[in-house]
């Protein structure tokens, strides 16, 4: 049986010889293995459809245990991402994102369109990269199914709060007296708070006239990345162990880099 859908390449393997296991993101399908025969020969048609971010239209055939790509034409390669330093490690976050996120079989749509709008406005961008991830992280988790709350105390309702922090556990603000019995509290300032709530009600594509400090930008990625990891119920994401890496090992902030002025 042949199955038409596009799709966002997030990972490749090889296999074999000369194979890819290619991980693909479909619009239709939710995740899916791909196999790709032939795909490191010399010539092969598939070289480029089967590179991370490379978004296609794909004919596959549904095997036993993989989708074997039968055909594949270019819709985006999305190669501007690959011209920038900064492009790529926030890009292959994004790959990595939904990767470990999405199981096979899940409903995908809207991860999928987000995904596809972000990394077209990666492969665009050249400053506030950081700001960028923020509003895309919120999105994300709000997309899994885990949008922040923010408009009470989460545990006892209560709404006129003169301090507060955020609860990982519940993915929520809590008042001061609720976080000295609850675990899983971070540190959130009001300009964390507002900048929060601005991001996730600001449409991705129309972030520039938001105003965050860096020290602001960075404490809430922090708890992002902890929040997210916490859903998806994994350790670490490679792509921003790079990130650090690529910062001079392990620096307080991820972000603290490459012009991300
Ligand atoms: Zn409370």
């Amino acid at each position: 049986m042949n199955i038409k859908d596009e799709g966002i390449v997030l990972k490749e393997m090889r296999f074999r010889e000369t194979s890819k296991i290619v991980t693909i993101l479909t619009k239709n399908h939710g995740k899916i293995q791909g196999m790709a025969r032939g795909a490191y020969k010399p010539k092969s048609q598939l070289t480029v459809h089967t590179q991370p971010f490379s978004y296609n239209n794909y004919i596959f055939f549904k095997g036993r245990n993989f989708y074997y790509i039968n055909q594949a034409d270019i819709i985006d390669s999305f190669y501007a991402i690959r011209e920038n330093v900064n492009r790529v490690v926030y890009g292959y976050y994004l790959l990595e994102l939904a990767d470990k996120s999405i199981f096979e079989g899940d409903e995908s749509y809207k991860l999928f369109l987000l995904l596809r709008k972000g990394l077209k406005i990666l492969s665009k961008l050249d400053k506030h990269f950081l700001k960028f991830i923020l509003a895309y992280e919120l999105k994300f988790i709000s997309f899994l199914g885990y949008k922040p709350l923010l408009d009470n105390c989460i545990i006892c309702g209560e709404k006129d709060l003169k301090g507060f922090k955020f609860n990982i556990e519940y993915g929520g603000i809590v008042c001061n007296r609720c976080s000295l019995v609850e675990s899983n509290c971070e540190y959130m300032d009001i300009s964390m708070y507002k900048a929060m709530k601005e991001l996730i009600y600001t449409p991705l594509d129309r972030i520039n006239g938001i105003n965050i400090s860096k020290k602001t930008m960075f404490k809430l990625h922090d708890i992002m990345v902890k929040y997210i990891l916490h859903k998806i119920d994994r350790k670490s994401f490679n792509s921003l162990d790079v990130l650090k890496t690529l910062n001079g090992g392990g620096g307080e902030l991820y972000g603290h880099h490459l012009g991300d002025d």
